[in-house]
């Protein structure tokens, strides 16, 4: 059975379902005020990973991802963030509605991530369309003596109420000092690391509650939604490492404290995406869309490949050259797959498909996975019908689309884009006896997959 590391109990644990044959799995959705940068689609890939390998055990997953359309503030590192919306700020930046910013986003959020074949969630619920929920929850916290309200209509979560604060990153209560904000601690909290359920004010998407009109801050929405879609056993719950703390520490408070029981069994979470050795993230300008990889003319499930290469716990450097190479590798493997269809049909390979399901199973280890498949595609002794049906056996989880050149005429070599212009560069340096202009050149086509060739007759290419 599939087995994932535990933030929570710190080691791997097996996910049995908790009720029969399906397993429960919640996934932080997006902020949808700007394009999914490829960070946060590796993210996403943790959960549709989840589910392909529980398949394979003949247990379904039922995945809900929010989508969080409001409530979500600057500030999302603090324990109780303030600063204005991400969504109304970006809706004032295009001079468009916070609606209309919101369901741009997220439909641009679903192409991406159908191109990177992540199915679709059972549940996608949106922040803005369950504010009912969110208030009869609060409601409910609030006469448990879980929360209080305020004067201006706000509520808070007493911290203090939940004694197991902090299992999940570390932070606990005792330990967490009252900030560094300049005008110090809210004189509305009871507790400097109380956080708002809800913020009184009057302005765009707010609604009216019992204490007043305002908005759900962000953690109490994934409570919320949650609760209400996938019940009170959610077997795994996953998202991005900087989601452990406040995010998942307060949804976890808020939802413990609502039924009594821990509602989550096991909390997982992704490592971080680097872009040329640098956190990929907007704020430092260092970001990379689905769309600029697929107008580099690569195949959006390149960016798979490359995710699949690292496990969804190392933090990965991605760079142009393992993009281009992943893209590489993806189209020789469906050429190969079109190549070996051609012969008849055999048994899987059982020793290599075996290995690669222990490797799956084994908290996701997909670079083992894909080393044995390697050693598969290049193993002779394996009959050719056999490593078709067990590339496409295994395909089931990796979804790279493998099958996709069957049938196909075999390909003609294309260049990929600005190859012509570097190849007729050489021959140019080459005939003025440019040497070291000419190695230059070689290496420079070499990162874009095309290997020069010098002969008599001049340089050929592959
Ligand atoms: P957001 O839309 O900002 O709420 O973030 C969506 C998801 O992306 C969250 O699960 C974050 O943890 C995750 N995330 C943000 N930056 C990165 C990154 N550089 N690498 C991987 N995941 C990230
Ligand atoms: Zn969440």
């Amino acid at each position: 059975m599939l087995r994932l590391y535990d933030t929570r109990t710190r080691r791997p644990e097996t996910m049995v379902p908790e009720n029969g044959r399906a397993v429960r799995v919640y996934t932080c959705g997006p902020t949808v005020y700007r394009f999914a940068h490829v960070g946060n689609l590796r993210s996403y890939l943790l959960p549709d990973l989840i589910s392909r390998v529980l398949e394979r055990h003949h247990v379904r997953a039922v995945v809900c991802q929010n989508i969080t359309d409001v409530g979500h503030l600057v500030d999302d590192d603090a324990i109780d963030p303030t600063g204005e919306d991400k969504i109304l700020r970006q809706a004032r930046a295009e001079g468009r509605s916070a609606l209309e910013i919101a369901r741009f986003y997220e439909d641009a959020f679903r192409r991406d991530t159908a191109a990177l074949n992540m199915r679709a969630p059972e549940h996608t619920p949106r922040a803005s369309e369950s504010i009912d929920l969110m208030i009869e929850l609060i409601a409910k916290l609030i006469e448990m003596g879980h929360a209080y309200a305020v004067d201006d209509g706000s509520v808070f979560f007493d911290a203090r109420s939940f004694p197991s604060y902090g299992e999940i990153s570390g932070n606990r209560l005792d330990a967490l000092k009252p900030g560094h904000r300049v005008e110090g601690v809210d004189p509305r909290k009871r507790f400097h690391a109380d956080w708002a359920l809800w913020k009184g004010t009057d302005r765009d998407m707010t609604w009216e509650a019992p204490w007043g009109r305002g908005f759900p801050g962000w953690h109490i929405e994934c409570s919320a939604m949650s609760l209400r879609f996938l019940g009170e056993h959610i077997d795994v719950h996953t998202g991005g490492k900087d989601l452990r703390f406040p995010h998942h520490e307060d949804e976890r408070a808020q939802s413990n404290s609502a039924v009594g029981h821990d509602v989550v069994k096991h909390w997982v979470h992704g490592e971080h995406l680097l872009f040329d050795g640098r956190k990929m993230a907007k704020s430092t300008g260092n970001v990379v869309l689905l769309s600029d990889v697929v107008d580099a003319g690569l195949d959006p499930l390149a960016v798979r490949l490359a995710f699949l290469e690292h496990r969804y716990r190392q933090q990965m450097n991605l760079t142009w050259e393992t993009l281009h190479a992943a893209d590489r590798t993806l189209r020789r493997w469906r050429q190969r797959v079109a190549e070996w269809a051609e012969s008849p049909s055999r048994p899987i390979a059982a020793d290599h498909a075996r290995r690669v399901q222990d490797a799956f199973d084994d908290d996701l280890d997909t670079p083992t996975a894909l080393r044995v498949l390697r050693e598969l595609e290049r193993d002779e002794s394996v009959a050719p019908g056999s490593r078709f049906e067990t590339f496409l056996h295994l395909d089931h989880v990796l979804g790279l689309d493998l099958s996709a050149d069957i049938g196909r005429p075999p390909a003609v070599p294309v260049l990929p884009p600005g190859a012509a212009e570097l190849l007729e560069a050489r021959a140019k340096a080459r005939e003025a006896k440019d040497w070291s202009a000419s190695d230059r050149l070689r290496d420079e086509l070499a990162v874009l997959g095309v290997k020069v060739t010098d002969t008599p007759q001049g340089q050929t290419w592959s």
